[in-house]
């Protein structure tokens, strides 16, 4: 199996489960002209996100990373009733951009969107919240666990997005800041004795990354 076969698979699943409507291939769009960087969540794991969101009924949802505003759009959509996606960007360009693509999506009432660095914002948040999906910067990652479960509540889940990275994450040696904060985060999501864990890996359009989801439980 290659990556672009991996692709056409992506592909062949995406048309039928999770297609990307106007509002969704406008926002990829204007991202990739204003030059942001393509690391977005796919459709698919864009409609993962969507389904945890609902399974979990969720009416506060936290993402560490907007980029564009893609997730943020499909988390959006997926809320209960009267709930809001709380969204954290550092970088004002990205901000700036995800915004018009939250607003064109019709989803700019259901999304705060907090323009600063994430360790920044995350001590003026009031818990808790239902689902936090963290895929910002990794090295941060370690912080950002101890922020989501101070934000939580028993039943919060937890989405830490990027955490395969090509297999290098089983290289303890590796002198790449990315992995080594996935290593702290999963070790500490290990020793949480409040976590209920697992990390699936997966591979597609984005190559062969992964994603750790924890769901917390009583204290
Ligand atoms: N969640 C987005 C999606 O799937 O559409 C992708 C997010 S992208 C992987 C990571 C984003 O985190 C970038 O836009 C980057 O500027 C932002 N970022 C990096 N470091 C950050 C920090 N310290 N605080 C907040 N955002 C940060």
């Amino acid at each position: 199996m290659d990556a672009p076969r991996w692709s056409a698979v992506d592909a062949y699943f995406a048309e039928r489960l999770a297609p990307d409507d106007v509002a969704l291939r406008e926002a990829l769009a204007a991202s990739g002209q204003a030059g942001l960087p393509a690391h977005d969540v796919s459709a698919l794991q864009g409609q993962m996100l969507a389904l945890l969101v609902q399974i979990a009924g969720a009416r506060r949802v936290l993402e560490i990373g907007t980029l564009g505003g893609y997730s943020t759009i499909r988390l959006a959509r997926a809320l209960a009733p009267g709930g809001m996606v709380t969204t954290i960007e550092a970088d004002a360009r990205h901000a700036e951009l995800a915004r018009g693509n939250i607003a064109r999506a019709g989803v700019a009432d259901r999304v705060d969107l907090r323009v600063g660095r994430a360790l920044d914002v995350l001590p003026t948040l009031e818990a808790p919240f239902d689902l936090v999906f963290i895929d910002a910067d990794k090295p941060s990652n370690p912080d950002y666990l101890g922020w989501a479960l101070a934000l939580s509540r028993p039943g919060t889940v937890i989405v830490g997005d990027n955490v395969v990275r090509g297999g290098a994450v089983v290289n303890a040696a590796s002198s790449d800041p990315n992995v080594q904060g996935v290593r702290r985060f999963v070790d500490l999501v290990a020793a949480e004795p409040r976590l209920t864990a697992t990390a699936i890996q997966t591979v597609g359009e984005k190559g062969w990354d992964g994603f750790v989801l924890a769901r917390v439980g009583e204290g």
